[in-house]
């Protein structure tokens, strides 16, 4: 996604749009080395408006995208939504931008060439950092038993695990009571 920053006034300029996943080289990638398969085009809602001498674009970008949890190997899908703040300055003027104190946490600058701005580094990047490295399909998944592979989400396969032993049991007798 680009603006053109020739029109762009004090006055924000707001866009919405729908753009599909394959237009982004780096989100294709992660889909080929097997990271997720992303079930949805990207939407895209940016606000852009020239301040001082650059542009402050808040963005939020959203997919959907099917994972393979890292413990019982189940996919399951959720939802990727990540949202951010970058200041566009023109790259002659990057080290001028470097002495403004910045507060905000998220805060990113970039430089951009020319008349418009591209956003598609920025959003990929977004997106990327949304994808975890160890996805789980939930936070207490228990995993496949490492004797026969069962998944243990589905219930106690029967084989003697030393070493979980009490905490096991524990956690068995209290998903049993209703
Ligand atoms: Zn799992
Ligand atoms: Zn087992």
């Amino acid at each position: 996604m680009k603006i053109r920053v020739e029109g762009l006034s004090e006055k924000p300029l707001i866009l919405s749009a729908q753009e599909p996943v394959s237009g982004y080289t780096a989100l294709l990638e992660a889909q080929e080395n097997g990271e997720c398969v992303f079930l949805e085009p990207l939407q895209l809602d940016i606000r852009a408006e020239k301040e001082f001498d650059h542009v402050r674009v808040h963005g939020r970008v959203g997919t959907r995208a099917r994972f393979t949890c890292s413990r019982c190997l189940a996919e399951f899908e959720t939802d990727v939504v990540s949202e951010f703040t970058v200041f566009y300055s023109k790259a002659t003027e990057i080290a001028l931008e470097e002495e403004v104190a910045l507060t905000e946490e998220d805060l990113v600058s970039a430089p951009f060439d020319g008349d418009s701005i591209d956003f598609t580094r920025e959003i990929e990047e977004q997106v990327l950092m949304e994808i975890p490295i160890k996805p789980l399909c939930r936070e207490e998944c228990r995993g496949l038993c490492a004797t026969c592979g069962a998944d243990l989400n589905a219930g106690d396969c029967g084989c003697n695990r030393a070493g979980t032993g009490f905490t096991f049991s524990a956690l068995k007798n209290f998903t049993v009571k209703h």
